[in-house]
């Protein structure tokens, strides 16, 4: 048993203590039989969420309605999750009933892949009703029955194929291929929330190429929003060559972006619905990439990325198919004379006091800026006095 494993192990024993039986069930599973990095552990029970409050010390009810219950055992939280299957998904969303089942093979049919559906007990013996196993050997994504019904259950299964694709570099089967290409319009009917998880996720794993010349060719690009109605937007973005995951989805929608301007990162980010922080990270990141275009990698534009300097490198990557080699534009950076505003040694104040018949305003911060940029581009000392006989010989200009 892999580390992880061995760390949820307190808490499969306490199951079993109490008369439940118990699995370790999903991607953890999945990775630890093709060796990859082992991520949450997710277990499955007959234990109800009733059973498993009652039986540990510390549980938080993350989705009592799901089945759901986090348990903490040494800092560390493991979710587990009763036997379940699923009702019809009525609104496409979520399903209209879940039922607890008693038996664990029920949980593993209403799984989505079959690389998915394997569970695994305290000693490592597997219980593999749909054969995961060959397919995982197979390097096959297939769904668990027909994947016309599991598509129609579920839509957002079609995407998460897809980014299992880009995750795993993976084939999908081909009767799961055709059914996508059947069936990608269902994607229209679930929540944008979703569909955004997943192709975030896509785009944070290493086959982004693979994963992108599924969704083009099962046309799956037609039901994503803003994509269906610019068909150029997908085709530029699979001709662009990624070779590493993306560092987090403001590069992502930057990208989006950046390929067509005219489409304002706003409506990307709000018909995606994201977060304003990876939105301000995106804005952040298309201005320096713009400044970068002016100007190449001056000290300015290292000085304005700052820490999203790996980010600018991608999409430079990217678009310029140019690469920088980053130690030395960290030793660059590292050498800039300031790396922020604050360390200025002068500020609003000390300009009042040079001008004493100026009164406060918009030509304070206009200096500051200009001071700040001189002292990056390392036209002037951040010193008090370079600084103050500068600001003088400015104004003077100005007043010519
Ligand atoms: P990752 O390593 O990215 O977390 P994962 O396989 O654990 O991959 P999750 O989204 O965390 O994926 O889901 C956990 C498990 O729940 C999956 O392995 C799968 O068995 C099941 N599952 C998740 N979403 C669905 C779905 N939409 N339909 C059916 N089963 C699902
Ligand atoms: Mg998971």
């Amino acid at each position: 048993l892999d580390q992880p494993f061995i760390k949820a192990k307190p808490v499969m024993e306490t199951l079993e203590d109490n008369g439940y039986e118990c699995f370790f069930v999903g991607g953890a599973v999945r990775d630890c039989l093709i060796s990859r990095h082992i991520g949450d552990i997710d277990i499955a029970t007959n234990a109800t969420p009733n059973d498993m409050q009652r039986i540990f010390p510390k549980t938080v009810p993350v989705g009592i309605e799901h089945g759901t219950v986090l348990v903490i055992h040494n800092g560390e939280s493991f979710e587990v999750t009763t036997y379940r299957t699923e009702g019809e998904y009525k609104d496409y969303r979520h399903p209209s009933e879940v039922s607890f089942v008693k038996d664990v093979k029920l949980d593993l049919s209403r799984r989505d892949f079959t690389i998915n559906a394997i569970a695994m007990d305290l000693e490592g013996n597997l219980l593999d009703p749909f054969d995961g196993k060959k397919d995982l050997n197979e390097r096959v994504i297939r769904t668990v029955g027909n994947p016309h019904d599991r598509f129609t259950e579920d839509p957002l299964r079609m995407l998460r194929g897809v980014r299992f694709v880009s995750q795993l570099n993976f084939n999908l089967d081909e009767a799961t291929l055709t059914a996508i290409s059947e069936q990608h319009h269902l994607l229209n009917k679930i929540s944008v929330e979703r569909i955004t998880d997943e192709l975030v996720k896509l785009f944070k794993h290493a086959n982004i190429n693979s994963a992108l010349k599924i969704i083009r060719q099962t046309g799956m690009d037609q039901s994503l929003p803003i994509f269906k109605d610019r068909h150029h937007i997908f085709s530029r973005l699979n001709k662009m060559v990624f070779n590493q995951p993306l560092n987090h989805a403001g590069v992502m929608f930057a990208i989006f972006h950046l390929i067509d301007p005219n489409i304002s990162l706003h409506t990307w980010t709000k018909t995606y619905k994201v977060s304003n922080n990876i939105k301000r990270k995106a804005i952040h990141l298309i201005d320096s990439y713009k400044s970068y275009q002016d100007q190449g990698m001056s000290n300015v534009v290292l000085y304005n990325v700052g820490k999203q300097l790996p980010d600018l490198l991608q999409i430079i990557k990217l678009f310029n198919l140019k690469s920088y080699n980053i130690k030395e534009l960290q030793s660059q950076y590292q050498s800039l004379p300031i790396k922020d505003r604050s360390e200025l040694i002068v500020t609003g104040q000390n300009l009042l006091q040079w001008f004493p018949h100026e009164k406060r305003g918009q030509w304070i911060g206009k200096y500051l800026n200009r001071i700040e940029e001189a002292v990056i581009k390392g036209e002037l000392q951040n010193s008090r006095e370079e600084i103050e006989s500068k600001v003088r010989e400015w104004k003077r200009q100005e007043n010519d």
